[in-house]
C-alpha cells in the first residue's frame, strides 16, 4: 500500500503521532470497513473515516432523506430531501477523500444478503435503529468472525459497545437474546441531535483504535454515556450460557 506525497501531506498531522506513523496511515489505507445504516451515527462515522483515510467504506441505507433527519444526519441538506442517503453520502464522502472507496448498498438487510455483504470488509459498524437488524449484524458478524461496533442512542442518552469475533467473546445475543416488544428507536422515541455526532464519531474513534492495534478499554465493556449529566458509565459484559449463538 503506497502513501503518495499528497497523502502524506494531508494526513500529516496524524501521521507525525508516534502511534500512528506512516505504517499506520498504510493500515489505515488498507482497511475496509462497512457502515450499517446512513443516520445520525453514520454521517460522523463515515466523515470521520473518509478524513482520517481509510481506503474502502461501505454504506448500507435504503432510506431517502427526510426534513426530521437534517437536525442530526449531518452530511444531508435541505436540498438532499427525497434523494436515497448513500446516493447523497457517496458524492459527499468522496469529496472529503477522493482516495476512499466508496461502496453503496442501496436494499434492506436480510438473512440471504448479509453474509456476502460483510465478507469483504474487516471492520463492521452498526449505526441502525432497530433490534431485528442489530440481531442480524451480530450473529452474521460473529459467524464470519469480523468486528464489531455498535452504537445506539436514544433519548440524550448513547451506548456503544465492540466485539472482536476474531476471538472468544460475549455477543449482542447474550443480553438482549429477542427482539424486545417495545421497538424504541428515534421515531418513537426522540433523540437529541448531538448525541448522535458524539456516539458516531466514539464508533469512527474505536475503528481506529482497532486498526491500529491501540488497546482500548472496550473489551466486554459496554460505554453508556448520558448527555446531561456529561458522564460516562462502563458496564461489563458476561457471556450468557443460554446465548444461541453459543458464542
Ligand atoms: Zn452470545
Amino acid at each position: 500500500m503506497r502513501i503518495s506525497n499528497n497523502e502524506y501531506k494531508k494526513f500529516s498531522k496524524q501521521i507525525i503521532l508516534k502511534k500512528f506513523g506512516i505504517i499506520g496511515q498504510k493500515k489505515i489505507k488498507s482497511s475496509k470497513v462497512l457502515i450499517f445504516g446512513m443516520g445520525g451515527l453514520g454521517c460522523p462515522l463515515s466523515v470521520y473515516l473518509a478524513s482520517s483515510g481509510v481506503g474502502t467504506i461501505g454504506i448500507v441505507d435504503y432510506d431517502k432523506v427526510e426534513l426530521s433527519n437534517l437536525n442530526r444526519q449531518i452530511i444531508f441538506n435541505t436540498q438532499d430531501i427525497g434523494k436515497y442517503k448513500v446516493d447523497i453520502a457517496k458524492k459527499k464522502i468522496k469529496k472529503i477523500n477522493n482516495k476512499s472507496k466508496i461502496k453503496s448498498y442501496k436494499f434492506k438487510v436480510n438473512k440471504s444478503n448479509i453474509e456476502k455483504l460483510i465478507q469483504n470488509f474487516d471492520i463492521i459498524c452498526d449505526g441502525t435503529d432497530n433490534f431485528h437488524t442489530r440481531l442480524l449484524i451480530n450473529d452474521f458478524s460473529l459467524k464470519k468472525k469480523k468486528i464489531l461496533i455498535s452504537a445506539a442512542v436514544s433519548g440524550f442518552d448513547g451506548h456503544i459497545f465492540k466485539f472482536d469475533f476474531r476471538k472468544k467473546t460475549p455477543c449482542y445475543r447474550c443480553f438482549m437474546p429477542e427482539i424486545p416488544s417495545q421497538n424504541n428507536n428515534c421515531d418513537t422515541e426522540g433523540v437529541t441531535p448531538t448525541i448522535t455526532g458524539v456516539m458516531g464519531t466514539l464508533q469512527a474513534n474505536e475503528v481506529l483504535n482497532s486498526i491500529l492495534n491501540f488497546k482500548s478499554d472496550m473489551g466486554q465493556k459496554m460505554i453508556i454515556f448520558d448527555s446531561i449529566k456529561m458522564n460516562f458509565r462502563k458496564v461489563s459484559l458476561s457471556k450468557n450460557k443460554k446465548c444461541k449463538n453459543q458464542c
